[in-house]
């Protein structure tokens, strides 16, 4: 066997980059993701391709100062976290500082950004992983990330991409899904800059699920909640005229992330067993509120599952 080697950290935020960046929708997951703990109330996806010549997320969030902007390329950099006990109690969508370095490896990538209150905003370029440019630049408050040639130095990857079309529909679905996740946020997706959905960010559930899925449908779901110490639940369930044959309306958020919950799901289909035909699906969005002590986000590369501990101390309402 040869020596080992400690890897160089271009060479591991490629290897993070395969586990965090499957496709165009996962670039567009982390950057909104980024967006929304950056307190954005505002935020513009824009994509060419189906995202792989370009994607770009601006946000009316905090910003970055021009400093904190050269950091946030670095591997394990974060201002969300400081040690690992904060890991036990995650109350932001991102952790682990992994995202814009993995990114910036396999594209070509600019972020534009400038807190609100300073006068001037800053650029960084940075291709391939290489930071290749940072200079002043005037900018509204907030950031702007675009990602370009995405895959670009990993041609595999980009070989194993779908047409432009299917990943552009797996872009735009997942926006929907991040919209029915955060009804308080205003929502504009775009292709080539022709606005294609858009949710009005009013903080009703209701107004998110017109959006999505239009007036015709919003008008046969009904309001569910509950709560009991710890958790708490509400959301939108349709009524059993409304199933799929599969389950790709039925959303469930915890803690205002956008999940896949096994368990929470047989839940909702076992509620709708003498409801619907035998093979079909509920249309749902539910959005649960836990303590984030009692659940681990740290358990997916792309945070897409979660782990509830003490499952068996969940109520069954
Ligand atoms: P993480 O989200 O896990 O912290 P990222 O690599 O996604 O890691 O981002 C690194 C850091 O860059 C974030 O912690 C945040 O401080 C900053 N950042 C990224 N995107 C934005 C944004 N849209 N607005 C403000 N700050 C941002
Ligand atoms: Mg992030």
């Amino acid at each position: 066997m040869p020596k080992i080697t400690i890897l160089d950290p271009q060479t591991a935020n490629l290897i993070a980059a395969g586990e965090v960046v499957e496709r165009p929708s996962s670039v567009v997951k982390e950057l909104v993701e980024n967006s929304i703990d950056a307190g954005a109330k505002r935020i513009v996806i824009d994509i060419e391709e189906g995202g792989l010549a370009s994607i770009s997320v601006s946000d009316d969030g905090c910003g970055m100062t021009g400093e904190d902007l050269v950091l946030a390329f670095q591997r394990h950099a974060t201002s969300k976290i400081t040690c690992s006990h904060d890991l036990r109690r995650i109350e932001t969508l991102g952790f682990r500082g992994e995202a814009l370095p993995s990114i910036a490896s396999i594209s070509r990538m600019s972020v534009t950004t400038r807190m609100h209150g300073d006068l001037k905003g800053s650029r960084a370029t940075i291709e391939g992983g290489k930071i290749v440019a940072v200079e002043p630049a005037g900018c509204p408050a907030g950031t702007t990330v675009l990602v370009k040639n995405l895959f670009f130095n990993t041609p595999a990857r980009r070989k194993a991409m779908k047409s432009p079309s299917s990943e552009g529909s797996l872009c735009g679905e997942l926006v929907s899904r991040l919209a029915l996740a955060r009804p308080d946020i205003r929502y504009e997706m775009k292709i080539r800059g022709r606005r294609v959905f858009y949710s009005p960010g009013s903080g009703r559930l209701l107004d998110a699920v017109t959006a999505v899925y239009g007036k015709q449908l919003a008008k046969e779901m009904l309001p569910v909640s509950s709560a009991e110490p710890g958790i708490s639940l509400t959301g939108l369930t349709g009524k059993p005229s409304l199933s799929r044959s599969s389950r790709s309306h039925i959303t469930i958020t915890i803690n205002g992330r956008y999940v896949r919950c096994p368990v929470i799901t047989a839940a909702i289909e076992e509620a709708y067993r003498f409801l619907l035909p035998q093979g079909r699906r509920p249309v749902t969005v539910l959005a649960l509120t836990v303590d984030p002590e009692l659940l681990d986000v740290n358990v997916h590369p792309a945070k897409l599952e979660v782990k509830l501990l003490e499952e068996k101390k969940l109520p069954t309402w």
